[in-house]
C-alpha cells in the first residue's frame, strides 16, 4: 500500500500525514526520518509504546537499533539498516528488547515514503509481536523436520540435539537447553546438551519426578543452583526450569531443562510452547520404538534375533556394489534335527544363536555378516580373498572344537558347510544359491565337512532336479520295467535264482540308472512305488509261469529302507504274494547292510514275521559298512552277498581274506553266500575254489528283460 507511492505532499505535510496515519494503525507504527544520518525515530504510535514499554516520547531520536539486545541477531540487524539505507521495502523477523524485561519476536516490514520531489524521506515501520506465531512455527517446522530424519534413519540423540539448539534460538530469553530420557535403569541419562558442553548438563542433578506425572504434565519445575559462570559460553547458571516428558500412556520417559542466568518465572506462552514440545519428543520417540520394532520385524528373525535372509541380501548386494569380493559360508549343524527331537525347537534356536555368539566373538575385522539361512542353517558373507580362506576354516572350527551347552548337557557338533565366492560381477542371488548347491553336495560326507562351490554341482544337482520331476511322470506312464540278473551256482552252472532290478527308459531322460534314480526315489519318497512296481511284474511273471506248469526258480527282490522300516510293509507284501497265488518260496527280497544300525529291534521283527510266511532275505552289498557284523548272528538273514567292490578287488591279499571271511562266516551262521559283480574266469575260480557257492555278475549274464529271462529259464530247466 506504501511501496514506492508517490504522494502529493512536501516533507512537512507529510510528516503530520504519517503520524495521524500511524495513530489509526492497528500495529505498532514507526516513523523514521531518513533524512538524517542516524536514521532517528520522530515519531511512535500507542500500540508501539505499549509493545515496548517504551511511553512518553522516550524513544524519540533513537535508531531502531536501540532495542536490540543480547540475543538479537546482529545479521539481521545490518540487514535492516543496509535496506534503510538503500531505501528498500522489506519484512524482518527480529529479537527487540522494551523496558522492563519485555523482549519480544518484532515482525517488522519497512514501508518506504517519498515525496513530491520523490525523495525517500520517511521509513513507516509497522511492528508486530510475533513471539507466539514464531514459537508455533519452530515447532511445525521441527515436526516435520524430525519425521524427516527419523525417515532417513537419524538417532534419537542427534534428532534430540537438534531440538535442543532450536530451543535455544527461538526462546526470546538467554537460555540453555538440555533432554534428558528415562533408561531402562530408571534412571535419567541426558541426550542433548544443547550448546553446553555435555560435562556441565551431567553435572547438574535433574528433578526426580513422582510417578503420578499424568497430573503434573503442564508443570514446570523450578530449582535454583549458586551461580556458576561458564566461560566458553559466557553464561552463567543460576536456575533451571524442567518440564517433564510423559508417553501417551503418562509414563515419565524424559524431561526438557532450560538453564537460565538468573531466576525467572515463565509466560504463559513459554509453558505452552514447551508443553507442546514434550509432547512432539514423545511422538517422536514413540515413532522412533515403532520403526525400530518394525526394522527388527523386517530385518531380524523373531525366535533368535539373529539377522534375517532379506537383511543378509541387502547387505551382500551393497559390498558387490561397493566392488568389494568375498565368499558366503552356509552352515549347518549335522546333529541340529536330533536336538531339536530331542529338546524341541527352542534348543536348535539356542544352538544357532550361540553359534553367532562364538562367530562374533572372533570377528575382529568387522568384515563379516552372519544372518539366519533356513530354521537348521546359518549364512555367512565375509569380505576377503580366495587364497585367505584357509585362514578362515580355522575360525570356523572354533565352532566345532568345543561343545555347546544346550539343555544343561554339553553337546559337540558337526557342520556341513556349502561356500561359494562372489566378486563385484557377482548377483547377490546366484552366489546364495551357489553356496547352497555346495551345502547339498557338502552333505553327502560325514562328519564335518565343506563343499566349495563349481560348476560341475551345478549340472549334478540339476541332472537330480530333471529325475526328480520325471520320476512322477515315468511311473504314472509304465516307463518302468524290470531286469532279471541270474544267480549262479558254481558247482552245476545252474541258475538258482534271478535278481529283479528295475529299468527306466524316461521318454525325456532316456536310460537312468538305478544309482541315479533309485536314492533320488528315496529322498522323495517314490521309493515304495518303484519296490512294488517290481514286485507286482516279478509276481505277475511267476503267477503265468505256475499256471503254465513252467518249472522256476526263486526271484529276490530289493527293497529299500525307508519302505522295509515304513508302514505295513509285512502286511503289504503277504497281501501281494496272496493276490497273485504265488508261493512263498519263490519270492525273496535283498536289504542293504546299513539297515540293521537304524533300528536293529525292529528290522529283527520284520524278517522274523517274513521268514515265519516263509519268505526268504538276503543282506545286500555286505560288507561295505561293517556295521553289522556285531547283530549278524542274531538277523534271520538266509543269505549274504557280498558287494563288487570286495569281488572286484580280490588281487588285492587284504581284500582277498576279508572275502574269505565273509564266505567262512557265512558258513559259521549256515547262511548262503552269493558274490556279486564277477566279471572274470579268473574271479569265478578264485570265489569256487574259496568256497563260495554262489555267483552273480556279468561274466555269467547281464541283467536282461522279462521275456529273455522267459526264453533262457525255458532252455535251462527243461
Ligand atoms: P544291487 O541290488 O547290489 O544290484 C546289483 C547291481 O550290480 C545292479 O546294478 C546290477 O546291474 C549290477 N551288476 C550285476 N552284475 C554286475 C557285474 O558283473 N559288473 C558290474 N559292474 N555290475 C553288475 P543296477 O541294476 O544298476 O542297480 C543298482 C542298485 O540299485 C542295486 O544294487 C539296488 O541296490 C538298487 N536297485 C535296483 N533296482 C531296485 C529296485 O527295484 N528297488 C530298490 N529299492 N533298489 C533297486
Ligand atoms: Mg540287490
Ligand atoms: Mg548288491
Amino acid at each position: 500500500m506504501f511501496t514506492n507511492q508517490t504522494l502529493p505532499l512536501s516533507q512537512e505535510y507529510l510528516f503530520s500525514w504519517l503520524k495521524q496515519f500511524s495513530d489509526q494503525y492497528m500495529t505498532g507504527a514507526v516513523i523514521i526520518d531518513l533524512t538524517k544520518e542516524e536514521f532517528p525515530i520522530v515519531y511512535y504510535n500507542e500500540l508501539f509504546a505499549t509493545l515496548t514499554h517504551y511511553k512518553d516520547g522516550e524513544l524519540l531520536g533513537q535508531s531502531i537499533s536501540f532495542l536490540n539486545g543480547l540475543k538479537t541477531n546482529s545479521e539481521i540487524e545490518a540487514e535492516i539498516q543496509y535496506h534503510l539505507q538503500n531505501a528498500i521495502s522489506e519484512k524482518f523477523t527480529i529479537l527487540h528488547y522494551g523496558k522492563n524485561d519485555v523482549i519480544f519476536w518484532n515482525h517488522l516490514k519497512i514501508h518506504l515514503i517519498k515525496d513530491t520531489e520523490q525523495c525517500t524521506c520517511y521509513a513507516f515501520l509497522t511492528c508486530e509481536d510475533y513471539t507466539d506465531q514464531l514459537l508455533n512455527q519452530t515447532l511445525s517446522t521441527l515436526e516435520s523436520s524430525i519425521y524427516k530424519q527419523l525417515e532417513q534413519q537419524t538417532t534419537t540423540a542427534c534428532i534430540l540435539q537438534q531440538i535442543a539448539e532450536q530451543v535455544e534460538l527461538t526462546f526470546t530469553r538467554q537460555t540453555k537447553c538440555a533432554i534428558h530420557l528415562v533408561t531402562n535403569h530408571s534412571t535419567y541419562e541426558f541426550i542433548a546438551s544443547g550448546s553446553l558442553p555435555p560435562e556441565i548438563v551431567n553435572s547438574y542433578p535433574i528433578i526426580q519426578f513422582n510417578k503420578q506425572m499424568g497430573e503434573q504434565s503442564h508443570r514446570i519445575f523450578l530449582q535454583e543452583f549458586e551461580p556458576q559462570f561458564i566461560e566458553e559460553q559466557q553464561f552463567v547458571i543460576a536456575s533451571a526450569w524442567t518440564m517433564p516428558i510423559l508417553s501417551t500412556h503418562n509414563a515419565l520417559i524424559g524431561a526438557i531443562t532450560l538453564f537460565f542466568e538468573n531466576s525467572i518465572s515463565f509466560k504463559k506462552n513459554e509453558i505452552q510452547f514447551l508443553e507442546a514440545l514434550a509432547k512432539l519428543i514423545s511422538l517422536s520417540i514413540k515413532y522412533a520404538e515403532q520403526k525400530q520394532q518394525l526394522h527388527q520385524l523386517a530385518y531380524y528373525d523373531s525366535a533368535t534375533a539373529i539377522p534375517n535372509m532379506y537383511y543378509f541380501n541387502q547387505v551382500l548386494q551393497q559390498w558387490i556394489e561397493q566392488g568389494t569380493s568375498g565368499f558366503i559360508a552356509i552352515l549347518q549343524p549335522g546333529e541340529y534335527s536330533n536336538i531339536v527331537d530331542l529338546y524341541g525347537r527352542h534348543i536348535g534356536d539356542e544352538l544357532l544363536s550361540q553359534m553367532v555368539a562364538r562367530l562374533q566373538q572372533t570377528n575382529v575385522a568387522n568384515n563379516e555378516f552372519v544372518a539366519k539361512f533356513t530354521n537348521s542353517a546359518l549364512i555367512i558373507a565375509h569380505q576377503m580373498t580366495i587364497e585367505q580362506i584357509k585362514i578362515y576354516e580355522s575360525r570356523i572350527n572354533h565352532l566345532t572344537t568345543a561343545p555347546y551347552t544346550l539343555y544343561d548337557k554339553e553337546i559337540y557338533i558337526t557342520l556341513k558347510i556349502g561356500v561359494s565366492f562372489f566378486n563385484p560381477e557377482s548377483l547377490a542371488e546366484q552366489c546364495v544359491r551357489e553356496a547352497d548347491l555346495a551345502l547339498t553336495k557338502s552333505r553327502a560326507t560325514s562328519g564335518t565337512n565343506t563343499a566349495f562351490f563349481n560348476t560341475a554341482i551345478t549340472s549334478e544337482i540339476q541332472q537330480e532336479m530333471d529325475v526328480l520331476n520325471q520320476l512322477a511322470y515315468g511311473l504314472e506312464h509304465k516307463e518302468f520295467t524290470v531286469h532279471l540278473q541270474p544267480k549262479i551256482n558254481f558247482e552245476t552252472l545252474a541258475i538258482e535264482g534271478f535278481e529283479a532290478l528295475s529299468r527306466w527308459q524316461s521318454h525325456r531322460l532316456g536310460n537312468v540308472s538305478p544309482a541315479v534314480f533309485i536314492p533320488i526315489a528315496e529322498q522323495a519318497g517314490k521309493i515304495n512305488e518303484i519296490d512294488t512296481l517290481v514286485l507286482r511284474e516279478v509276481l505277475k511273471w511267476q503267477q503265468n509261469r505256475l499256471a503254465n506248469n513252467l518249472k522256476t526258480v526263486p526271484i529276490a527282490v530289493n527293497i529299500s529302507p525307508d519302505h522295509f522300516y515304513g508302514q505295513a510293509f509285512t502286511e503289504n507284501f503277504l497281501t501281494l504274494l496272496e493276490a497273485y497265488q504265488v508261493p512263498a518260496h519263490y519270492i525273496k527280497f535283498e536289504i542293504t547292510e546299513s539297515i540293521e544300525l537304524v533300528d536293529f529291534k525292529k528290522a529283527k521283527a520284520i524278517l522274523m514275521a517274513l521268514k515265519n510266511a516263509g519268505i526268504e532275505s538276503s543282506i545286500d552289498d555286505f560288507g561295505v559298512g561293517f556295521s553289522s557284523l556285531s547283530y549278524l548272528p542274531q538277523l534271520p538273514f538266509s543269505e549274504i552277498k557280498i558287494d563288487r567292490s570286495f569281488v572286484n578287488a580280490m588281487h588285492d591279499p587284504g581284500m582277498n581274506a576279508v572275502v574269505q571271511t565273509i564266505i567262512q562266516l557265512a558258513k559259521n551262521l549256515q547262511m548262503h553266500a552269493i558274490a556279486e559283480g564277477i566279471e572274470t574266469l579268473e574271479q569265478y575260480e578264485t570265489l569256487k575254489a574259496m568256497g563260495c557257492p554262489t555267483g552273480q555278475g556279468y561274466y555269467f549274464y547281464k541283467p536282461m528283460p522279462l521275456e529273455e529271462a522267459t526264453i533262457l529259464l525255458n532252455e535251462k530247466l527243461l
